[in-house]
């Protein structure tokens, strides 16, 4: 082949992978992308090799942490925000690093709406509730007002601290913060797949003016509408830490029955 026949060929084939249609499959057909698993954080497991460059490549939508949990990850339409240790939210820099991450391209498949929410708890049971299946894995987003919300950080930790994430959310930071509007970023997660996140719910928040988030712990709504997307994905993708020493050493049998972070 010329090089004359051989540029539009490239070209095509460029545009079919950027608009994600190469082999026939549209990015929102993939599975979940997941860095490391819950049971590496539960076990200490707080340094890995990703950056924030290389899993926006997997996702536009999705949630984690930062290397030695220096601040929570949350994004949203394809921006990667980092909520800092003192509760400051900012997009994360490119090259910054993640240990645990889940990520996918979201496209609804399922809206609707709820009213008369009081709390998350009622929240997570409706969409329960509606969940075609519970064995398969889903990317929830959820807009809303919230009458109050309770999100939580992390503590950065020393480099070498590999005390296990139990211990260290008894003392986690917390920021509470009324009336506020935004979207939790959340996936439900079978219980066959608890080891490799929160199961089943794991919900992250950020506010419409990007000011607040977090993981969310706890939260009233208002008796304004909620809108709820689900978006049901095929399986995982599951991507652990290469040459990580704490990764690779024996862990602790986890606790499962820990169903909060
Ligand atoms: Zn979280």
């Amino acid at each position: 082949m010329t090089n004359k026949f051989a540029f539009p060929f490239f070209n095509l084939f460029f545009m079919l992978s950027v608009c994600g249609i190469a082999n026939g499959q549209t990015v929102e057909d993939k599975p979940i992308f997941h860095y490391s698993v819950m049971d590496a954080m539960r076990n200490g497991v707080y340094t890995g090799a990703l950056t924030i460059d290389a899993l926006a490549a997997q996702g536009d939508f999705g949630l984690g942490t930062y290397n030695q949990l220096d601040g929570e990850m949350v994004a949203l339409d394809g921006v990667f925000y980092r909520v800092a240790p003192d509760g400051g939210v900012a997009k994360a820099e490119a090259q910054r690093k993640v240990p645990f991450a889940s990520v996918a391209f979201f496209k609804a498949d399922q809206v609707f709406e709820l009213t008369n929410i009081q709390n998350i708890e009622m929240l997570q049971q409706e969409i329960m509730r509606r969940l075609p299946s519970k064995n398969k894995p889903y990317l929830i987003r959820i807009e809303s007002v919230f009458k109050e919300l309770n999100v939580g950080g992390a503590n950065k930790l020393e480099a070498k601290d590999t005390t296990g994430l139990a211990e260290l959310m008894k003392s986690r930071p917390l920021y509470k913060k009324q009336n506020v509007a935004g979207t939790i970023v959340g996936f439900y997660h079978p219980a066959y797949a608890s080891g490799i996140d929160l199961s089943p719910f794991h919900f992250h928040f950020i506010s419409n003016d990007k000011t607040y988030g977090g993981h969310i712990v706890a939260g009233e709504l208002s008796s304004t509408k909620i809108k709820v997307s689900i978006d049901e994905k095929p399986g995982y993708q599951l991507m652990l830490p290469e040459d990580n020493k704490t990764f690779n050493r024996p862990w602790s049998t986890p606790d499962k029955t820990k169903g909060t972070y």
